[in-house]
């Protein structure tokens, strides 16, 4: 990649958030000609913007004042604004942002007693329409760039005054204080943004800056088949699989792209071509649909696909939107189905719904831009 400071595109400051360390190596080296100081100024960014939170080069008190100055004169380090918090009763925190072409995406903090979860999106819309999920209607799609994934994380980060917590409290600090887990679950297909989130993903995981190891971030696709075994080889983060259904005819209702890559070619790409390391297994995320895919037949069919698969399946009580033709299936419903599969040897937690009072569980996030839009 050659980028030209002195080009006319320059004349607007370069945001460096979210770059790789190799791009923001590159840029560096216009400055600094000899590599090995140019890896170690990168080095000091680095550790400025992701150890630190500092954003104001004026801070980064260990390099030199001239090139601080030339550096502030050609990059800014900035944030997607927070156009509205939401605080739910249990704790679940949404956020509304607006990016700097006006679109607005959602990101959502989950606080729990043995974690905090950090839910991101990486996109503006999905193209996906899932008819079950809210995201899905909402017309406007643009797939996120790196620099406004990262944005989210860094910008909840200063919210609630992480970097003093993990400062004051280190290895102490309690889990619902500090983020923990990131998971591509907000709105968007992160996996029709593959070159984007994998930048993103490698960000979070450097060792020397937010340090988020591969286990603790989880790329949820609804089945871009050959991404997954791509993502799983060359990100290395843990996969979730959006399935809802155990036949083709009921997932092609639910989730629309089974008509590109059916069950069968899901399937057995997961068992045949992604390699999964010690222990590790891939996640199914499973709506629970009143009379649409809850029955024991259903539940039994799934236990038969994943067979040979080292799995784990998460029953989501359906989240109701307005407008929406899908009812969740009873407490009993669920529990029953649960058993079955639990019989079988599958872990098969039923996942609370969190934030429901502000719109913020599974599958109920859709920005408000078109209402916006619409108004203007
Ligand atoms: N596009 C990705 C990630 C976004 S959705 C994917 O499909 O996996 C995150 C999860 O929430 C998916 O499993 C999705 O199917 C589920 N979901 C969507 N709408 C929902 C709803 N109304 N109730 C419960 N879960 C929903």
């Amino acid at each position: 990649m050659q980028i030209k400071l002195t080009s006319p595109t320059y004349s607007r400051k370069h945001n460096i958030l979210g770059l790789g360390k190799h791009e923001l190596l590159l840029l560096m080296l216009e400055f600094e000609t000899q590599p090995k100081r140019a890896s170690m100024r990168v080095n000091q960014v680095w550790s400025w913007i992701y150890c630190h939170g500092i954003r104001s080069f004026d801070n980064m008190t260990n390099i030199d004042k001239n090139l601080r100055a030339k550096l502030k004169n050609v990059f800014k380090i900035s944030l997607p604004n927070i156009e509205k918090k939401e605080v739910s009763n249990d704790g679940t925190i949404k956020y509304l942002f607006c990016l700097e072409d006006q679109s607005k995406i959602e990101t959502v903090f989950i606080p729990e007693k043995t974690r905090s979860t950090l839910c991101i999106s990486s996109q503006v819309g999905c193209t996906l329409s899932c008819s079950f999920c809210h995201t899905g209607t909402q017309k406007l799609v643009r797939n996120l760039s790196s620099q406004e994934i990262i944005g989210q994380v860094i910008a909840v980060y200063d919210d609630l005054d992480l970097w003093e917590k993990i400062k004051a409290e280190g290895s102490r600090s309690s889990f619902f204080k500090v983020i923990t887990n990131i998971v591509f679950m907000g709105m968007g297909e992160p996996l029709l943004n593959y070159e984007e989130v994998k930048k993103a993903c490698n960000v979070l995981m450097d060792s020397k800056g937010l340090d988020f190891s591969r286990r603790r971030i989880t790329l949820s696709t609804a089945g871009v088949v050959p991404k997954i075994k791509k993502a799983h080889d060359e990100i290395g983060c843990m996969i979730a699989v959006s399935l809802h259904a155990t036949e083709d005819k009921t997932r092609n209702d639910l989730v629309p792209i089974n008509k590109k890559w059916n069950l069968k070619q899901l399937i057995s790409s997961l068992k045949d071509d992604v390699k999964l390391r010690n222990s590790e297994r891939i996640t199914f995320e499973y709506v629970m649909l009143d009379g649409v895919n809850d029955t024991n037949e259903d539940a039994h069919r799934l236990v038969r696909l994943l067979k040979g698969l080292p799995s784990k399946v998460n029953l989501i009580p359906f989240n109701s939107w307005t407008g929406s033709q899908y009812k969740r299936s009873s407490t009993d419903r669920i529990k029953a189905f649960r058993d079955v599969i639990i019989k079988s040897r599958l872990p098969s937690p039923i996942r609370k719904p969190r934030g429901e009072d502000i719109m913020a569980a599974c599958g109920q996030l859709k920005s408000s831009s078109i209402k916006e839009k619409a108004r203007i």
